[in-house]
């Protein structure tokens, strides 16, 4: 006899080891609601993201990898506001109950909480196309939240990590992507080395949580690209109207991306493919010193890509000053893909 969704529950999301036993989670799963304590001096910093089948993941993916996925890109972003992880629920909509998937969904879900101490206090089952809704709360000191509305004219736009790859992971698994069918690898299939770092990257983004703690002080905003750096970077433009100029020669990209795709699509990966929850973030011209000092004692590699400039938009330049053309916009759901 299968499972009923309460036995589901006890067995797969109740377990200590996602519940964590933090003490700001007063009652977690079990009641109507969850009871949480916040300090006083406390913001809460909270987020939701859904993931749909075949859309932010492919058919038949491991359910590990999935739950991985699902967590890390909700705690992407407490890392673009600076905010330390707190606890999390979990809408979960399954085409049916298999205990393989779920054994090895809340395994994969367990191991990333706990890495990032952040406890599961509840949420919801139904049955429908598989689908996971993560709502994250995380804390931060009032007033120091990284914002997108305050960047200032003449900041300094940095990158962590590389760009480009999730897009490319996409790519390598022979999936459809918005970039269109002239977004293609150069070598496919690529060397298993490759693909093996790029499938990574996919499923297992490393939320930039310890980087954002340890040089919120010196950033004026923060946005996490999710979407690709062109659209990403338009939201900081937008919120705190100014306009961006970046340097495409300065992109950082991975070695495997290099190895894999040519030139004109790493960039084109990097501007507008998204999915690789690195943080953009911008830095005023006299704490840059102390923020590099401070990236590279948390051993996050950081790239400065360009500046904050007057304007509203984002505008590119090549490193010999010529201007570069904004192609395309950012991931849409909603958007006609092209060819
Ligand atoms: P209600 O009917 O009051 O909404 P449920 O019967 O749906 O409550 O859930 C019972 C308890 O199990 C609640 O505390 C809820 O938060 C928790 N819960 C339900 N689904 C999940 C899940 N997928 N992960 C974690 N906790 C869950
Ligand atoms: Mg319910």
């Amino acid at each position: 006899m299968s499972l009923s969704e309460f036995d589901i529950i006890k067995k797969y999301f109740q377990a200590p080891s996602l519940a964590l036993n933090k003490p700001e989670v007063v009652l977690g799963v079990g009641d109507d609601a969850a009871l949480i304590s916040v300090p006083s001096e406390d913001q809460l910093a909270i987020s939701t993201d859904v993931l749909v089948e075949s859309v932010h993941f492919p058919i038949g993916a491991d359910p590990a990898k999935i739950a991985t996925r699902a967590l890390a890109v909700n705690l992407s972003d407490l890392a673009a506001m600076g905010a330390r992880p707190l606890c999390f629920s979990l809408g979960l909509v399954l085409p049916e109950v298999s205990e393989v998937w779920l054994a090895k969904f809340s395994e994969g879900l367990s191991e990333l909480a706990q890495r990032f101490d952040i406890a599961l206090i509840g949420g919801d089952l139904s049955r429908g196309p598989t689908t996971i809704a993560i709502q994250v709360q995380g804390t931060v000191p009032e007033g120091t939240a990284l914002r997108r509305d305050s960047a200032q004219i003449g900041d300094a736009i940095f990158v962590t990590g590389s760009l480009g790859d999730g897009v490319i992971a996409l790519a390598s698994m022979g999936l459809p992507t918005h970039l269109g069918n002239s977004f293609q690898l150069e070598s496919s299939p690529p060397a298993a080395k490759c693909k093996e770092y790029f499938e990574n990257a996919y499923f297992s983004p490393e939320p930039k949580i310890e980087f954002a703690q340890a040089c919120s002080e010196f950033i004026s905003s923060a946005i996490d690209v999710s979407d690709g750096l062109v659209g990403d970077l338009s939201h900081i433009c937008n919120r705190s109207g100014v306009g961006a100029r970046l340097n495409i020669d300065k992109l950082p990209f991975s070695d495997s991306a290099r190895c894999c795709v040519s030139n004109a699509n790493l960039i084109r990966a990097a501007l507008y493919g998204g999915d690789d929850y690195q943080l953009c973030v911008t830095v005023a011209q006299n704490k840059i010193e102390d923020f590099l000092r401070a990236a590279q004692q948390n051993e996050t590699e950081v790239s400065c890509i360009g500046e904050i400039v007057e304007g509203d938009s984002v505008s590119l330049r090549t490193g010999a000053g010529d201007n570069w053309e904004v192609e395309e916009t950012a991931y849409q759901h909603f958007k006609v893909s092209k060819d």
